[in-house]
């Protein structure tokens, strides 16, 4: 099939306020561009030389998500465009990515990425580390960043309970982050949660953001 076809087809099946990040990691230009000519905008990467590579090449008009785990050198190679950051996971890497984005005089929107999944290799903040975060002094002075809300990772397995449990976590999470510290703030309501194998459970549970690459442009090789 091909990717409009794939695409029109996926939109069908999700709710509109979800909105779809379509994650095109390893994937060439003209895949892309495809999904574009469909009206897709938001796209996702995790490797910051193959982002900075695309940006360029691409429609201007694209949002580049960056979904994976960022390291703190890399930053200044997407800060000047990207429109959100997924996989915010420590304090020093928020104050280079504010840094960063005060060069460009941008605010860039940030997800706080929580540890949710079972396997240990999973980047992401417990809940504790997210609000020591929260509270740290050197946060409260950050003004070119913005906090977004919540992303997590479910483990990968076939037992979808444990697949909901872990987004049910997420998003009491988020709630408590909510209640907390962005009571007033608008700009805090995302829950960036469910990828091409655990979205429908993902949207149960109450995602507002779906990551979907195999789904969308086949099965990655790498
Ligand atoms: C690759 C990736 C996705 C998309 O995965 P699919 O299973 O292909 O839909 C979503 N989120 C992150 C963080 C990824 O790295």
């Amino acid at each position: 099939m091909e990717i409009k076809q794939r695409l029109t087809a996926f939109l069908q099946t999700i709710p509109k306020q979800v909105q779809l990040v379509a994650v095109s990691k390893t994937k060439p230009d003209g895949l892309i561009l495809e999904a574009y000519q469909c009206g897709q905008r938001a796209f996702g990467e995790n490797k910051v030389q193959e982002l900075a590579a695309k940006k360029p090449r691409l429609p201007d008009d694209i949002e580049w998500h960056f979904v994976g785990h960022l390291q703190r050198n890399k930053v200044k190679y997407i800060a000047g465009f990207v429109s959100l950051l997924h996989g915010i996971d420590s304090l020093k890497l928020l104050l280079e990515v504010d840094r960063q984005a005060a060069r460009h005089q941008r605010i860039i929107p940030c997800l706080l990425q929580f540890h949710i999944a079972e396997e240990e290799s999973k980047f992401g903040l417990n809940l504790t580390e997210a609000e020591n975060l929260l509270q740290d002094e050197s946060f409260k002075q950050l003004k070119h960043i913005q906090i977004s809300g919540v992303m997590g990772m479910a483990t990968n397995t076939a037992n979808e309970q444990q697949i909901s449990k872990e987004f049910r976590n997420l998003k009491r999470y988020y709630l408590i982050l909510k209640e907390k510290y962005f009571p007033n703030d608008s700009a805090f309501r995302e829950i960036s949660m469910g990828m091409s194998g655990d979205y429908r459970l993902a949207i149960r549970e109450g995602s507002t953001m779906i990551r979907i690459g195999t789904k969308i442009f086949g099965e990655r090789n790498q």
